[in-house]
């Protein structure tokens, strides 16, 4: 079992798709492990985006980040982190195909409605970075037997 991070940019928070994009996750059958409402600051996103901060559209990208708080969400399942990222789609929401959150709700590339951990290393870190430990539950739902089969567990 893998946990993962996504974070419902302003964008999402915005146009009022918080629940919608949740459900989605809901739906597919990951399990929620944690989710807050924060207000993310530069010093943050310069940790989060530090892969960007050389880009032209980096001021631009720190403005949407902030103009509004974020959910974030804990979301563990069998291979959370790449099923999270299939879901989410290509980073530019015009191109992303239809089915994926961006490709359904978005159309743009920078407000792109959510971020999801691009791997099992950036997981770790962005998890500890948006999450306490505290702030992370372990619990199965009832309905976890009728998720995953034993063969699923063991892969
Ligand atoms: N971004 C942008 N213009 C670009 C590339 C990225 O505005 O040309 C923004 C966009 O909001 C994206 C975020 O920067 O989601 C992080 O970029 P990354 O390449 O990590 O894409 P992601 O992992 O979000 O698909
Ligand atoms: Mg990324």
């Amino acid at each position: 079992m893998e946990t993962t991070l996504v974070l419902i940019k302003p964008s999402g928070v915005q146009r009022a798709i918080c629940g919608a994009v949740i459900s989605r996750f809901e739906q597919k059958g990951l399990i929620i492990e944690g989710m807050k409402m924060m207000q993310l600051d530069e010093k943050i996103l310069r940790e989060h985006y530090a892969h960007l901060v050389d880009r032209p559209f980096f001021p631009s990208l720190i403005e949407s980040m902030t103009v509004t708080p974020v959910i974030a969400l804990a979301l563990r399942g069998v291979n959370a982190v790449n099923v999270v990222r299939e879901m989410t789609g290509s980073t530019n929401a015009r191109k992303a195909a239809p089915g994926t959150i961006r490709g359904d709700f978005g159309m743009s590339g920078q407000e792109n409605i959510l971020h999801a951990s691009d791997s099992i290393e950036s997981a770790e870190k962005e998890l500890a970075r948006f999450f306490k430990p505290e702030e992370l539950f372990n619990y199965t739902p009832i309905t976890f037997p009728a998720i995953y089969a034993s063969d699923d567990l063991n892969a």
